[in-house]
């Protein structure tokens, strides 16, 4: 299986990462990709890429993460992506949960890292809180462009309108969450556009919820998915893998 979106650099596994990585290849995780966050924590990315064959790096600029010197973050990113390759361009997005006093500077940042994407010809991770709908709108102005929506947890006519776009819908410990509504959206468009994710060390799955998340918790987001949509664990593990494999040009 592929951890499609794990922030296993941070601080949060500074004590035991070796530890979270090898308990992560005993589930089945033969991957976990890594969306980028920001300047001050790119260099820990990338070491921790440098020292587990198993982590893969994105490179970006986390909606949560543009302020005044978003240009300046811009132009790091950027840096980046001329030195190296790169297997996506995350995460990226719009978030106006906790804050809007950037949205404009926001939407400037998202589209232009879009099309450092559709130039690079790499799919992009999407992060989106309380921005489903805006996302959608700016994705769909890209038809050459792939990736994936992060966390979903929209409704079922978003994950159409998501799905339309090309885009995959990344399903995590959130599916666990009663009343999150992801049950119904799973039982209508099936499996076929769903990769796994943990976001760890965030959004932990029922019975961690409020803990700290790691990548082996997928069992647990496989095991709910297997329960809602009635495949197999086994089809579970091998559909999603397929997906994701598809969607980050993986070997
Ligand atoms: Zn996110
Ligand atoms: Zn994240």
């Amino acid at each position: 299986m592929i951890d499609t979106h794990a922030h296993i650099y941070l601080p949060e596994f500074d004590k035991d990462r070796p530890y979270v990585i090898d308990k992560a290849r005993e589930a089945g995780i033969t991957r976990i990709l890594m969306p980028a966050i920001d300047s001050t924590t790119h260099s820990t990315m990338l070491k921790s890429e440098e020292s587990h064959p198993e982590c893969i790096s994105m490179i970006g600029l986390h909606p949560c993460s543009v302020k005044e010197n978003y240009e300046e973050e811009l132009k790091v990113v950027n840096n980046y992506i001329k030195e190296r390759s790169f297997i996506a361009i995350g995460e990226i997005g719009l978030d106006f949960y906790w804050d809007v006093s950037f949205r404009e500077q926001q939407f400037d940042a998202f589209q232009r890292q879009i099309e450092t994407a559709v130039e690079n010809n790499i799919p992009i991770a999407i992060h989106s809180r309380n921005a489903v709908n805006e996302c959608i709108e700016v994705v769909q102005q890209y038809p050459e462009l792939r990736g994936v929506f992060h966390c979903f947890s929209g409704d079922v006519q978003q994950a159409r309108q998501i799905i339309d776009c090309n885009f995959m819908l990344g399903i995590g410990g959130v599916v666990t969450f009663k009343n999150a509504g992801l049950d119904k959206v799973i039982k209508e468009i099936g499996m076929n556009n769903v990769i796994l994710e943990t976001d760890a060390p965030y959004l932990a799955p029922v019975p961690f919820r409020g803990k700290r998340n790691e990548p082996a918790y997928i069992k647990i987001v496989t095991e709910m998915l297997s329960r809602i949509s009635g495949y197999s664990i086994d089809e579970i593990e091998k559909l999603t893998t397929a997906n994701a494999t598809r969607l980050f040009n993986l070997k």
